[in-house]
């Protein structure tokens, strides 16, 4: 329960984390950087108009000769009061060494200021400049009648109002902007949740299945193309194909077991009759011997053909593929099979239509071959036919297997290359066979990237086509 909890909340916590990292730090930094331009841009416009109304008083000086005659000098004293209080900034007029003639606070009267700004303007041009403290500092300089510059004129100015507007702007946006963002959070919140809530059902269910219980299912809506639940329905495929091996694994075990089964009990019961009848002619010991080396030799044959099928099954099991001649693989099954075909008294043709070379495991293709052969043989009445039949094309060769033996329903067909597969009919005839060896020639020939064909009638023939590629593309 708590490594599932873990799991969903580590990506809760991410999507809060991309939340936080690409919605609410960006959107306070362009907030932020909104303000301090729009703070800039006041100041320097603050800037501008200090300058002009310094620029003003400068030429006012300039023009009154205010600076020589005395006489004007308390008119344009009050001018500069007044100007001062109502611009709330602090208007200094000093002379060319830098001595104050004009304060309007009227504390620093007669003192000498010397800031880089004030020789800045005697020297070169006006200035206008934000100092450490915040103040604006403006300085002009002015121009006598000679064009000498005979002194300057500073503004001093405290920008409060500025960032007190600021401040005023500032609380709402931000309040605003945090609003958003909770506003935002719990839809992320809620979003994650919807999301890590079938997550963890998945995860859930994955467990499950993982721990060997197949019938679980995750509840998905199959029309959906969220991908959640396009990952659920993948992972129900995945649970019913492993049900699916499951049962059929269960299947084989008790069909092994039960095949086995029948010749050890016959083993038993024949081994015990001897043992009880220590009288019986020596006649009746070497029958009842006789029919328990029939049986080993049945479970020899099923041992051996579910070896066969489990090293098909293991596909790191070395397979090579050589250039072989078809027509000298089929030979060789024709040859040993045709005394078993006699025996049955059965007409046995080979046609090789061509010439045919492709690249087989020559060992595990003969065997897949040879049950069908076999198979058209034990499966078809004294006095049938059996035909093999070799040809190809510029891809494929093919070999086709027919017989006019006893056939099979169509609903049979689609059940014979399953494991110990047999029709009960044939089973009932006691023709032998373990029911192994379909199974085994159709492993064989998927491992030879083939295909493998049956069409059958009842009572009419079978008739077998077996299609593999020329050359093996692995
Ligand atoms: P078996 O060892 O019983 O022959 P196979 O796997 O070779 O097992 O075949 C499975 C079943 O398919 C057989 O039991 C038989 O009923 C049926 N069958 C296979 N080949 C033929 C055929 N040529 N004609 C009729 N029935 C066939």
């Amino acid at each position: 329960m708590a490594k599932k909890k873990g799991g969903s909340y580590r990506i809760k916590f991410l999507m809060i984390i991309t939340y936080l990292c690409a919605g609410l730090i960006p959107l306070f930094l362009f907030t932020a950087v909104v303000f301090k331009t729009t703070e800039n841009y006041f100041i320097e416009e603050k800037k501008k108009e200090l300058l002009n109304q310094a620029n003003i008083f400068s030429g006012h000086i300039t023009i009154s000769g205010y600076l020589k005659n005395e006489d004007m000098r308390h008119a344009f004293d009050r001018d500069i009061e007044l100007t001062s209080e109502q611009g709330g900034f602090r208007i200094i007029v000093t002379d060319d060494m830098g001595v104050v003639i004009e304060d309007s606070n009227g504390t620093d009267n007669g003192k000498t200021i010397i800031i880089p700004e004030i020789v800045e303007a005697l020297e070169t041009k006006d200035v206008a400049r934000e100092q450490e403290s915040g103040d604006i500092y403006v300085v002009t300089s002015i121009v006598d009648e000679s064009g000498k510059k005979a002194g300057t004129v500073l503004i001093i100015y405290k920008p409060e109002d500025i960032h007190a507007m600021i401040a005023g702007i500032r609380k709402p946006v931000y309040i605003m902007t945090i609003l958003i963002s909770c506003i935002v959070l719990t839809f992320v919140l809620v979003l994650s949740h919807t999301i890590t809530g079938p997550l963890s059902k998945l995860m859930e269910v994955i467990r499950n299945i993982s721990e060997g219980h197949f019938d679980e299912r995750m509840p998905v809506d199959e029309n959906s193309d969220n991908e959640i639940m396009q990952v659920g329905a993948a992972v129900n495929n995945m649970a019913e194909k492993l049900e699916e091996v499951e049962t059929s694994r269960q299947h084989f075990v008790s069909n092994v077991s039960h095949e086995l089964k029948t010749p050890l009990s016959s083993i038993k019961v024949l081994s015990e009759s001897i043992l009880l009848d220590s009288e019986a002619p020596k006649e009746t010991y070497i029958e009842f011997l006789k029919d328990i080396n029939s049986e080993v030799d049945r479970m020899t044959e099923i041992i051996n053909d579910l070896l066969t099928l489990v090293k098909l099954d293991q596909k790191e099991i070395p397979v090579t593929f050589n250039q072989e001649s078809l027509n000298s693989v089929i030979e060789d099954i024709v040859k040993r099979l045709r005394p078993l075909a006699d025996n049955k008294n059965i007409d046995f043709e080979y046609t090789a239509v061509k010439e045919v070379n492709a690249e087989i495991d020559r060992t595990k293709f003969t065997l897949a071959v040879s049950n069908l052969v076999e198979n058209g043989i034990k499966y078809t009445d004294e006095g049938g036919k059996v035909k093999v039949v070799l040809d190809c094309d510029h891809q494929n060769a093919f070999i086709t297997v027919s017989d006019t033996g006893i056939g099979m329903a169509e609903e049979e067909l689609s059940k014979i290359f399953q494991r110990f597969y047999r029709i009960d009919k044939t089973r009932n005839r006691e023709t032998g066979g373990t029911g192994l060896g379909l199974s085994i020639t159709h492993s064989t020939v998927l491992m030879h990237n083939g295909s493998i064909k049956v069409t059958s009638r009842e009572n009419e023939g079978t008739t077998f086509v077996v299609r593999i590629p020329l050359i093996h593309n692995m």
